[in-house]
């Protein structure tokens, strides 16, 4: 047999002057590895997609400047960037901390805004703190132990709330991911060594460095999303929510941003394939939740709907308004980037006008959300500026359509969140109160023994209260010219999707 008894003829190529942008869509697209670049019907050269993604910034050093447009660069400069395999042999310390210093009065009464608790689970198990890349890495999952800790000492929490995660096996994994990428997990976690071909694999990089048994501690996330996903489905719980994980930018065969593998993709396959559900996702994470879209793409039983930091100056660069899904799945794909700066009115303008419309639209069976909580103006890695409000409006909204549309099926995951002292834990504790029906309704104050547990060690003075007090922070200059652009969006995003 001959070559050209087995190649392609229809080629998708791309020429040297294409942004970097049309590169990555392509490859997502077409489900291909390689691009031929072609200039003026000639052949002068081919680019992987493992280039591409080399090409693309790091989630920690994203440039935020007008000539660095992240993924504007034309194809020609594309060069390799070398990644160093790092391993770290420290073993996590992490324990379950004593719940010391509950208060002395149960101020669940003052804050909860429904009476009627609502049976939800909290999955959580002390194993998620081995999801560690490094003391000096900015994913830290200590920010489950400070949620836990403030849940349990506002009384929002209780023992008989929490159900512990279940690993993954690797044929659920094997739903999304390549068999050759698990196995590549595994040797990595399990291995002394440097591992040759992890740097292809997107292991061993500055955002995704290796840590030990990296295979198991990021199977127990995917884990945890699934038995999220049995407890709602077989009618147990009402909601479940599972913070460890909110993995949004794992790849089929590739980690990416802080995320081996992708438990809402994962999830959202699981149930496809058992439950034959249509499954609306919701991604509020300041970055664009490109993992899950790619996965889903041309699926039309699979909505994706990100808000998002637009990717212009933020990783991954994707989540454009024109990313629409593909063939049956056009329209399916729903991308709400917002503008750097965005304060809280806007980006809940966008929320509020777009969610509804296509959840209503679409009519999905459940709702699984993921709830990153790296929108916040503190945030070190993004450029939004919104305060606690949105953490407030954000369930409340998914809540009500799910009870509206899906019989109040919802699977809640977690996701970034670099602000691990003072934004984290109230953004979920604000989460977890409106799941489990204790709604909060005020800005009660954030219990002093929490704040004199960790105060000492937080390297920022925590918050007092769980909203953000009015005026907290100044007004963005450009605040008119932003909500005029982000209007913009908001009509445009609505224009081919499901609207009800
Ligand atoms: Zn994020």
């Amino acid at each position: 047999m001959l070559v050209e008894d087995i190649m392609r003829r229809s080629l998708i190529t791309i020429e040297p002057e294409d942004s970097i942008r049309l590169a990555l869509l392509k490859i997502h697209q077409h489900r291909i590895r390689h691009l031929p670049v072609v200039s003026e019907g000639k052949l002068v050269g081919i680019i992987s997609d493992r280039d591409v993604r080399d090409a693309c910034p790091s989630i920690i050093s994203t440039p935020h400047n007008e000539d660095e447009k992240i993924l504007d660069t034309p194809v020609s400069s594309m060069q390799e960037k070398s990644c160093v395999p790092r391993t770290n042999n420290r073993s996590t310390q992490h324990r379950f901390q004593n719940r010391e210093g509950r208060l002395s009065y149960d101020l669940a009464q003052r804050i909860r805004g429904i009476t009627m608790k609502i049976k939800s689970a909290f999955i959580y198990s002390d194993e998620y703190l081995h999801y560690f890349f490094n003391e000096e890495h900015p994913f830290n999952q200590k920010r489950l132990v400070l949620t836990l800790d403030l849940l349990q000492m506002m009384n929002l929490l209780s023992e008989n709330d929490i159900v512990p995660p279940r690993m993954a096996t690797d044929d659920e994994l094997a739903l999304i991911h390549d068999r050759q990428y698990i196995e590549a997990v595994k040797e990595c976690g399990h291995s002394k060594q440097e591992i040759p071909i992890a740097a292809s694999f997107g292991l061993g990089t500055e955002d995704c460095p290796i840590f030990p048994n990296m295979h198991e501690a990021s199977a127990l996330a995917v884990g945890g999303t699934l038995r999220a996903v049995e407890l709602v489905m077989s009618g147990e719980y009402r909601h479940a929510v599972n913070l460890a994980g909110g993995l949004h930018h794992g790849f089929r065969g590739r980690a990416s941003g802080f995320c081996i593998y992708n438990d809402c993709s994962v999830a959202i396959a699981y149930l496809r394939q058992k439950y034959d559900a249509r499954v609306l996702y919701i991604d509020t994470d300041a970055h664009h939740g490109d993992g899950v879209q790619w996965a889903f793409y041309d699926d039309p039983n699979v909505l994706t709907l990100s808000f998002h930091e637009t990717g212009k100056y933020l990783f991954p660069g994707t989540g454009n308004i024109t990313e629409r899904g593909d063939g049956q799945g056009y329209g399916f794909s729903v991308n709400v980037p917002l503008d750097a700066f965005t304060e809280d009115d806007s980006w809940l303008e966008a929320y509020d006008t777009v969610l509804p419309t296509v959840a209503r639209g679409f009519k999905p069976d459940v709702i699984v959300t993921q709830n990153g909580c790296d929108s916040h103006m503190f945030d070190p890695l993004t450029h939004l500026s919104t305060s606690m409000r949105i953490y407030q409006e954000i369930p409340k909204l998914a809540r009500e359509l799910a009870e509206e549309l899906c019989d109040g099926r919802l699977i809640a995951t977690g996701g970034g969140g670099y602000d691990i002292w003072r934004v984290v834990p109230r953004a979920w504790t604000l989460l977890w109160a409106e799941l489990s029906g204790q709604r909060i309704v005020n800005n009660v104050p954030i219990p002093q023994a929490w704040i004199a547990k960790y105060q000492e060690e937080s390297p920022v003075q925590l918050a007092p209260t769980i909203l953000d007090p009015e005026g907290l922070f100044p007004p963005i200059p450009r605040r008119a010219e932003i909500t005029a652009k982000n209007k913009n969006t908001i009509e445009k995003a609505l224009l081919y999707c499901p609207r009800g």
